[in-house]
């Protein structure tokens, strides 16, 4: 089968081995119709944690073509999936920090989502496999996994009535978490240094976001919606000095989610933590019961995933990645 591998921090598309059912005994083997590029991919690949003949992909819709499994699902379902699975019995499951549990970093899907077939377990169709309701497209549907990660970072912050959140960094993340923070009934505002995304996010129903073009004019401009810096706010973007941005857009005693990794060792700093009482945390992955209400709410509508993602066939993956990362696009699908 074709699959797009780790080359040298590039992909190559080649020929691998079609993954196969009677390995393994139970779960499925699913045609991936589609997959969604994730920011996380592109830092594997290029920190180098992805290593030559990998296969990345995790944000997959596919079709059932084989199954051996006693849940309900058949040959011939549409289905999307979350790829890791909690045990739901260890100290890190029983404190819901479901993404931090051993077993759930072991599990995953095999090989990955940029290859014709992957491999499903029985236990991945127990708890993070769900069907796709048939008016909802390809496209739509992958967003599955991407949404569950922002509604758990979202849950993580433990937004109070009436505050103000931020998000900072308004990429396919930032929008899906400014839409989730809306879907809950709160206020939300944006910011970015790309004019075009800041247009973007007030189409998608943020009711605010500001254009940064030097930071100091940004927090005067954001003064005027909240005098004493913001409850809540996320942080999506990769750059190291977004920190600090951070902290000085924070009022006092604010929630702040991290929700993305930097290059340097930048950070957070001991006494503006300690001083103003500020909550650090970090969110990373999804649950399962985050995954269900992830589909829930791309199919109620309450988030809408239309107009981010730009299609290319597997065999432009190169021309994808390079596209999201001169932000070119805003997300990339990539078709099977
Ligand atoms: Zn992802
Ligand atoms: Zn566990």
């Amino acid at each position: 089968m074709k699959a797009a591998v780790v080359d040298n921090n590039k992909f190559i598309i080649s020929i691998k081995p079609k993954p196969m059912l009677d390995e393994y005994g139970t779960g499925a083997i699913v045609k991936v119709l589609g997959c969604g590029l994730c920011g996380s991919d592109i830092v594997k690949l290029q920190t180098g944690i992805a290593k030559d003949g990998d296969v990345l992909g995790h944000e997959v819709v596919g079709e059932i073509v084989e199954i051996n499994s006693n849940t309900n699902f058949e040959v011939g379902d549409k289905i999307a999936l979350g790829h890791h699975v909690p045990c739901f019995n260890c100290q890190y499951c029983w404190s819901e920090h479901y993404s931090m549990c051993r077993h759930f970093k072991e599990t995953n899907i095999i090989p990955g989502g940029f290859a014709e077939y992957i491999y499903v377990s029985e236990e991945h169709l127990h708890n993070t496999v769900f069907e796709v309701n048939l008016n909802l497209t390809d496209v739509e549907a992958s967003f599955l996994e991407p949404l569950a990660c922002c509604i758990r970072a979202v849950r993580r912050a433990g937004i109070r009535d009436n505050t103000k959140s931020l998000i900072v960094g308004l990429g396919s993340i930032g929008i899906l978490m400014g839409q989730t923070i809306k879907a809950f009934g709160n206020q939300v505002y944006g910011c970015d240094l790309l004019y075009e995304r800041v247009c973007l996010s007030e189409n998608f129903g943020f009711d605010k976001s500001f254009h940064i073009k030097d930071e100091d004019s940004a927090l005067v401009e954001m003064q005027k919606f909240t005098k004493i810096g913001f409850d809540n706010i996320f942080l999506t973007a990769g750059a190291s000095r977004c920190t600090n941005f951070v902290v000085k857009a924070a009022r006092d005693g604010a929630n702040i989610v991290v929700f993305s990794s930097v290059k340097s060792d930048a950070g957070f700093k001991n006494n503006d933590i300690y001083y103003r009482e500020l909550n650090i945390m970090g969110s990373y992955s999804p649950s399962p019961m985050d995954l269900e209400d992830s589909m829930r709410m791309i199919e109620d509508g309450s988030v809408k995933v239309n107009g981010i993602s730009t299609i290319y066939p597997i065999e432009g993956i190169n021309d994808a990645l390079a596209d999201t990362l001169s932000n070119k696009i805003m997300k990339a699908y990539i078709k099977l």
